[in-house]
């Protein structure tokens, strides 16, 4: 590295930032702040344009996501555009969905930032699991049900990384509440190993697909009979526990006063 080269240049400042679940109006205040001046901004697929607008006029705003699969830039290309930018004297905001250290590759970011010797601020974010939790009327930590809440994500999905199969049999406590990112399609695979790892049956499940969003969409089942989840579109959360016990009920009973609702405008005209 030509530090000699830069020396006199005052260094940018990299912001990791969390854009939350997707409803701008669950920005924090500080990220608004920062998207509304910064000039350089990398995000992932997951930060929706709503939020992105945001930018101010003329800023840069490059997507670096590589989703489902997707041709997109690599980590170390992340990585190095970043540095060269606070090189350059710019601030930059790396923008991540949800919260920057939930499933975010933040670490190997932030290591990368200390290498190179930029300075780097972490901007915290309503990550998915809490989003979803909040549109399901629970608590994940109810104290009657819950003592503790795991957070991890189902390696199974991905094909190329059954080796990375999550060890249930650790995680499986009448007294937890499972939020499992990137859950995948295979309900029945993921069935399975939750029952072979002793889950009760009964457990109540629900999945939050674009939790926050206006299609935002929920499906309650039981972990029993995780396979007749419907497949909801990605992104999607998966919670598991007994902490959910009445979430369905406040769902099914919010709908109906929505019917009712809709019912009474319709007779009154
Ligand atoms: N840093 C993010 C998670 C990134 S991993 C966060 O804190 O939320 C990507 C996974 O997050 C998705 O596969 C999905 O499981 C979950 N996710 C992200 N946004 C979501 C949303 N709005 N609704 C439901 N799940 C979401």
């Amino acid at each position: 590295m030509d530090s000699s080269h830069n020396a006199a240049k005052a260094l940018g400042k990299v912001f990791l930032v969390g854009a939350g679940p997707g409803d701008p109006d669950l920005l924090t205040v500080k990220a608004h702040r920062l998207i509304s001046q910064a000039a350089l901004i990398l995000h992932d697929d997951l930060v929706p344009s709503t939020i992105l607008s945001l930018a101010a006029p003329g800023a840069e705003v490059i997507s670096v996501g590589k989703r489902y699969g997707a041709k997109g830039a690599t980590q170390a290309e992340i990585n190095e555009r970043m540095i060269a930018a606070a090189r350059h004297g710019l601030d930059v905001i790396r923008f991540k969905g949800g919260d920057p250290g939930i499933f975010g590759r933040l670490a190997e970011e932030i290591d990368a930032l200390e290498a190179a010797g930029i300075p780097f601020e972490i901007v915290p974010g309503v990550t998915a699991g809490i989003a979803a939790a909040a549109s399901l009327g629970v608590s994940l930590t109810d104290r009657r049900k819950a003592a503790r809440v795991i957070v991890v994500t189902n390696h199974q999905a991905h094909a190329d990384a059954q080796a990375e199969s999550a060890d249930w049999r650790g995680l499986i406590r009448e007294d937890a509440t499972l939020v499992i990112y990137m859950p995948g399609h295979d309900f029945g695979a993921l069935r399975e190993q939750l029952l072979a790892a002793g889950c009760p049956l009964d457990i109540p499940a629900a999945i939050v697909s674009r939790a926050s969003a206006p299609d935002e969409r929920r499906a309650f089942t039981t972990v029993g009979e995780l396979d007749a989840l419907p497949h909801l579109d990605s992104p999607a959360v998966l919670l598991i526990g007994r902490s959910l016990d009445q979430a369905q009920r406040r769902a099914d009973s919010a709908a109906a006063l929505a019917f009712h609702e809709a019912d009474l405008i319709l007779s009154s005209l």
